[in-house]
């Protein structure tokens, strides 16, 4: 089956992880800008990440048959520093027209702090005044709930935002509600150890029903798995889930939800879809 993995941070992965995805039938994959695992040092630091972004990872991609699509921020853990943050955003419109960039993101919240805030609705404002579309990180674990209500807030305050191109990521079964009910899009990451798991996203497609509803691997520096999306299309396949509902969250969702981009321009890849997982 085909898939698109709406949220994956291929920087921190290695040819071979590209190669097993384009086995695995990945047609497309979209990768926000994200923490380092450090904080950078000068806006510079940012300007070479978005070179990284827009440059080097659609040819790493496209060596293997991988439309590689990409959203462009400072990230929330880097946002207590609101004057690096500041300058960072000035620099983004010089990527904006780059071909493969879909918007803002992923912005949000960490800590749920002061700064973390400011410098999301400065993004917010951004994004608003040049039709971007938006990817949101919400919290891990104990603030989670608590920075995806005042994400949620923060967006709904703003009547300019339209909630039908914004994509609010890592939620949970305690989350996942207000984010669908308010009209925004939400994306489910499988993580080995913190957020969900392929079980406990596939009980909350049974839920919910898949609209709006994505799963993505967020594989990274971390501990994390590429190939996360391909395991939770074989535990709804184990559950006698219809090729049809799994194929519209894998693959149909994500192509509605990208498609909202002039920038994304999709084809579908040379591999013959049974060839795939
Ligand atoms: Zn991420």
């Amino acid at each position: 089956m085909y898939y698109i993995d709406p949220h994956i941070h291929m920087v921190s992965r290695t040819t071979d992880d590209y190669e097993t995805l384009a086995r695995m039938g990945c047609a497309a994959l979209s990768e926000p800008a994200f923490w380092a695992g450090f904080d950078r040092g000068s806006v510079d630091g940012f300007r070479d990440y978005f070179r990284q972004l827009t440059e080097v990872e659609p040819k790493r991609a496209a060596a293997v048959g991988i439309q590689h699509y990409t959203w462009l921020c400072i990230n929330a853990k880097e946002a207590e520093n609101v004057e690096l943050s500041r300058d960072v955003i000035a620099m983004i419109p010089e990527f904006l027209d780059r071909p493969n960039v879909l918007g803002i993101g992923e912005i949000g919240l960490n800590k749920n702090t002061r700064n973390e805030s400011i410098v999301f609705l400065e993004h917010v404002e951004f994004a608003v005044r040049h039709e971007q579309q938006i990817l949101i990180h919400t919290p891990h674990l104990e603030d989670k709930y608590m920075g995806t209500r005042m994400i949620l807030d923060m967006l709904i305050d703003d009547s300019r935002v339209d909630r039908s191109r914004v994509l609010v990521d890592h939620v949970e079964e305690h989350t996942v509600r207000p984010v669908l009910e308010a009209g925004f899009w939400a994306g489910m990451t499988l993580y080995p150890v913190t957020k969900c798991t392929p079980a406990r996203a596939a009980d909350i497609i049974e839920m919910y029903g898949p609209e709006r509803l994505m799963v993505n691997s967020a594989g990274d520096w971390g501990p994390s798995k590429p190939t996360a999306v391909p395991d939770f299309i074989m535990e709804m396949r184990r559950r006698g889930h219809s090729h049809a509902l799994i194929r519209r969250v894998v693959y149909e969702n994500p192509l509605e939800f990208f498609g909202q981009s002039a920038h994304f321009q999709f084809a579908p890849p040379d591999v013959p879809e049974a060839a795939t997982v």
